[in-house]
């Protein structure tokens, strides 16, 4: 059993390492971080040392986990056998950072996806074209983040652009690897399940979240999903499933279609996400903190809901925070990071009040934000 006074070194310094340190510190632990961003918003909660500086990043720490899905598979490996190792475990994140083995594991699993096909080539491609039919999504099987590194085909016209646009990955770039062609699913809502498991196997579950995304970046999240008991209970089994086969430990997340044939998955994160954010007030304990005790081999807290929240990120610029600040049921973060077209900078939790319905003041935060 670690004591308070254990140190954990999280491979990644953005915002949600700066969250995982507010929980890990309130529970009476110190964090550092691996990250070579400068101004990384973690830097404000604990000591961040460079990808030269991995040596002196171990001795500081005690036992590791990571908040950074690109985190190199060899480092988190290396982890693994320093101190009292990695959590969650490397074979997690390297499915995680190749579509083609998700897609793989979800099917051996019974876990419906849409079809899909490899490409490697022009040939391929024109091949997945024939087989799945149009439109189809082209995209690139690894490093791909907010809807970057994908193409819609939508008439054979754009065959050859998206292999010119896309096909580069197959050999270039520092980690060639095929694309993945998939069917075009025209879902009703994305939606996403956070699930946790602890070192003994202990499972937990926040309940079903409905997320829009704007310009590929996720822009709201409502907590819980509406009209969504049968869904919750096929993504929960979907979800223990996975969290056994991987032999993980912490948080994962789960993005899912909902189509009129059920929920279709799209895809896993193997940290916390950021369509958890609500849970920080929102749930009786926070996806972070139990993220941490998860890691840490401390007990899971309980994941019911405090009330029903929907989350607003703050992209490119910061609202009025005064004006923010006027509304009750508001509870702003902010990621001390500098404004920036197409960046996360912040979010918003929305609670109803007693004198104001949810709905009314999301539209009025809704507002400031625009
Ligand atoms: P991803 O990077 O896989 O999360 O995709 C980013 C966004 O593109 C998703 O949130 C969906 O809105 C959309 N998308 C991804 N895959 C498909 C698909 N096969 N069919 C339709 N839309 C998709």
């Amino acid at each position: 059993m670690t004591t308070p006074t254990q140190t954990l070194g999280i491979l990644g310094g953005g915002q949600l390492g700066m969250m995982l340190a507010q929980s890990a510190l309130k529970l009476g632990y110190t964090c550092v971080f691996l990250e070579d961003a400068p101004h990384a918003p973690a830097s404000l909660y604990g000591q961040v040392y460079s990808s030269q500086q991995l040596d002196e990043f171990v001795a500081k720490s005690d036992i590791f986990s990571l908040e950074f899905e690109n985190t190199p598979v060899a480092t988190a490996s290396y982890l693994a056998d320093q101190k009292q190792g990695i959590y969650p475990p490397p074979t997690a994140l390297a499915v995680a950072q190749d579509r083609l083995a998700e897609k793989a594991l979800f099917n051996e699993l019974d876990i419906p996806t849409v079809p899909y096909r490899a490409v490697s080539s022009l040939d391929d491609l024109q091949g997945a074209c024939d087989e799945l039919g149009l439109p189809l999504v082209l995209k690139t099987s690894r490093g791909g983040y907010d809807g970057k590194g994908q193409f819609v085909i939508k008439t054979t016209s754009d065959i050859a652009t998206a292999w010119g646009e896309l096909g580069g990955a197959v050999t270039g770039g520092a980690m060639p690897a095929p694309l993945i062609a998939e069917g075009f699913i025209h879902f009703s809502r994305e939606v996403s399940l956070i699930g946790v498991r602890g070192r003994t196997g202990e499972v937990g579950f926040y309940p079903l979240v409905e997320n829009v995304h704007t310009n590929g970046i996720l822009a709201k999240t409502t907590a819980p999903a509406p009209n969504a008991d049968t869904l919750n209970q096929t993504a929960q089994a979907s979800m223990k499933k996975l969290l056994e086969k991987l032999d993980y430990v912490g948080v994962l997340t789960l993005e899912l279609f909902v189509s009129e044939n059920g929920l279709i998955a799209n895809e896993i994160a193997p940290r916390v996400h950021n369509s958890g954010h609500w849970t920080i007030e929102g749930a009786n304990t926070s996806q972070f903190e139990n993220h941490v005790r998860a890691v840490l081999g401390l007990p899971l807290g309980d994941t019911g809901i405090v009330k029903p929240s929907v989350m607003l990120n703050v992209i490119d610029k910061y609202p009025n925070v005064n004006e923010l600040l006027t509304h009750a049921g508001v509870h702003f973060h902010h990621y001390h990071k500098a404004e920036r077209d197409g960046r996360k900078i912040g979010h918003i939790t929305v609670m109803p009040t007693d004198s104001e319905k949810l709905a009314e003041t999301v539209q009025k935060v809704a507002r400031l934000l625009q």
